[in-house]
This record gives C-alpha cells, structure tokens and sequence, in this order.
C-alpha cells in the first residue's frame, strides 16, 4: 500500500503563526502610528520583511485595478483625438500601424487581455461562448470595418506598413498585399516549407493549425514541390520564428526605425513591446506613436496621445476626417480565396485532407459549432496549467 507524504504538523504550526503574524502588522499598519501602543511599535520594528511585502502587494493590486479601468473619450474629445491624427497620418512621410486582437474583436473574435472575453484574463468565458455559438467564429470571422479602413489607406499611400500580433488572417483578407504586411505571430491560414531554399509559403482555406501545438508544428500535409513536411506559421508565446513568412520582417525592419509615425491599435502591447527593433528611444515615440486602445497599455507613458475608444468609432471618424471610403468586405475579393485557389498544386497528398473547416464553404461553416483553431488551443491550455 502507498503512503501517502503528509507535511510533519510542526511545518503548519509554523505556517499558521507567520501568517497571523503577517495578519497582526496589516492591521497595525491601518492604525494610526500615534495610537499605536509601545509593544505594538515594536512588533512593527521587528517586522521590516512583513511590512515591504504587505507594501508591494498593495501596490501590485493597485496598479492591477486602475489597469482594468476603462476610461472611454467623451465625443468632443475623440473627434479632437482623432482630428489630429488625421494630420499627422496627412503629414506622414512613413507611417506604421501595429495591430493586435482589439481590431478583430468586432467581428466575434476573443482578444486576450479584456475583462469579459480575455484569453488570459476569463479562459472559462471564452469556452462556454466559443461552445454556445452555433457557428465557430473562427469559420465565421471577416475582416472588420477598421481592417477595411486600414486596407483603404494602405492601398492610398498613407500607410506604409502594417505589423500585427493577430493570426486571424484577417489583414490579409482586407486586402492588404503581403509585401505591405508583418503577420509577426503567423497566420492560421498559411503553411510553410522550410526546406524549400527560398522558403514557401502555402495558403489555405481552411485553420492549418488543427494538429499543431507548442513546439510542434507539422501540419499533415507535404510540400508539394520537395515532398517535405510542411509546417504551420504561428510563433506561440516561448518560442522563437521559424519562419520567413508571413512574419515579413524584411519588410519591416527598414521602415520602423524611420517611420514618423507610429499607430498602435487594439493591443496592450504588452507582447509587442518585447521587439525592440519595432520601437525607438522614449523622447522620440513620445513625438511618434499614437495608440488606439480601450485601457490600459504598457505604453501609455510613452505616446504623443492616446485614444480611448473602440477601433471601428475612432475609424469610422478617421474616414470622415480623411475624406476615404474604404471599401465593403466581399466574400468573391477576399485575397486568401485567391491565394489559396493559386496554391493548389496537389499538395493534399501525405494523408492530410484538412479536418477543420473551409471557411468560404457555407456548408462546413454551418456545421462549425465548437471548433476552436489549434493556435487558441494552445493558448487555452497554458492559461489553464498557469492556474493550476
Ligand atoms: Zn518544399
């Protein structure tokens, strides 16, 4: 029989008295100090660990809360916001925009970090939502007003380059021609060939990354060239880029450290932040970067401005502003059912017909409830093992 190891009683004991030790000092400390009695100011003098780690934990829920505010502009003052970054986008001699999952929200998608629908923040949440729609919204998903616009003015000349943190592929689907795009994390559509010298790239109509995980990332299907394995675009957090495309950072790296123009929207850019090479020193992103998020941001202390607002309102009034009519979303435009037609080469064979859905075919996205891409799969669990 096993015996299962118990902690020896003289360890809770032990446990029990330091935190009702720690319980005694927090209270002290809300005391004023002239009521405090001798023996009391003595305990406190005798507790300088207890007391910096209270401190800290106090600060630390301090600054979580006012992270989770959400202050929202006041219509006078976003039209003035966005007044003004219609002239600097005019004046732009090379303006970037770097998106993250708060552009892709309005079209049914999860984000990461919002309090209701956040990957990270409610994993719970997003599986009952994910479960209770009757289509996935990852087969139902297409670009949002904000994508379109972003296309608009990447087709006019007025935005050089976009870099998103999004796999949704729904820049791409915009419009947005590959070279004028960083998809940085990947694209859940796309498929690559490592071997193949240069590297392909494969699009497809359907989420390539079913049977992927962290650190493996073979797709069932081969190159259709060299036979090899292929494999799926998307960089999980903990892992480094394998491949040179959709990342597209050939594409960017010139352009970031020129750009005069910085536009951050729908991020925190808690990740973002970590590619240095996309951002310059803070006296020169506080002349250059705008950003366009509802909350709290880790760059908040560093921009020219900040505008508090849903993406699509602050789009919608940057069109009007601009004098631009971005155009409407058809299924028959979209740039991956192109790609994809264009990519067919046989490439299915190596015993891989793809099990998630075909997301142009009504038929499938009809029969799509609960899919979850293999991509959101992965982030699902590390939340759930982070919590354990
Ligand atoms: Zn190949």
């Amino acid at each position: 029989m096993i015996e299962l190891r118990k902690r020896p009683p003289q360890c809770d004991t032990l446990q029990e008295s330091k935190r009702k030790h720690r319980l005694k000092v927090a209270k002290l400390l809300h005391k004023p100090r002239d009521s405090l009695t001798q023996s009391e100011l003595e305990l406190l003098e005798m507790s300088p660990d207890i007391i910096r780690s209270i401190v800290q934990s106090k600060q630390t829920k301090e600054r979580s809360l006012i992270r989770q505010n959400i202050d929202i502009d006041l219509p006078g003052v976003l039209e003035s916001k966005v007044d003004q970054l219609a002239s600097l986008i005019r004046a732009s001699k090379c303006c970037l925009f770097y998106t993250g999952a708060g552009i892709s929200t309005s079209s049914g998608l999860p984000d990461f970090r919002s309090p209701e629908l956040g990957a990270w923040t409610n994993p719970e949440n997003i599986k009952d939502y994910l479960a209770s729609s009757e289509r996935s919204p990852f087969a139902t998903m297409a670009p949002t007003f904000s994508h379109m616009v972003l296309s608009a003015l990447v087709q006019q000349g007025l935005v050089k380059h976009v870099v998103s943190q999004n796999c949704d592929g729904l820049h791409l689907r915009s419009g947005i021609h590959p070279q004028n795009l960083s998809e940085i994390h990947g694209n859940m559509f796309a498929e690559a060939c490592t071997t193949c010298q240069p590297q392909r790239v494969f699009y497809r109509k359907f989420d390539v990354t079913e049977a992927t995980a962290f650190r493996r990332h073979q797709t069932s299907r081969v190159c259709g060239f060299c036979q090899n394995p292929l494999r799926d675009t998307v960089v999980h957090r903990d892992e480094y880029n394998a491949t040179d495309h959709p990342q597209n950072w050939v594409g960017v790296d010139p352009l970031a450290p020129k750009a005069d123009l910085v536009v951050c929207m729908g991020s925190r850019l808690d990740i973002i932040k970590c590619y240095k090479g996309l951002w310059r020193s803070p006296s020169i992103e506080k002349k250059r970067l705008v950003i366009i998020n509802l909350g709290w941001t880790t760059k908040d202390k560093v921009c020219r401005f900040k505008i508090n607002a849903p993406c699509d309102d602050t789009m919608r009034l940057l069109t009007e502003k601009l004098n631009i009519e971005p155009m409407q979303y058809r299924i028959e435009d979209d740039v991956l059912l192109h790609l994809a037609d264009a990519d067919f080469s046989g490439t299915h064979q190596g015993g891989g017909a793809p099990t998630t859905p075909d997301i142009f075919e009504e038929e499938q996205i009809a029969r799509s409830k609960g899919y979850i891409p293999g991509w959101m799969r992965v982030i699902l669990n590390k939340v759930h093992n982070s919590k354990k």
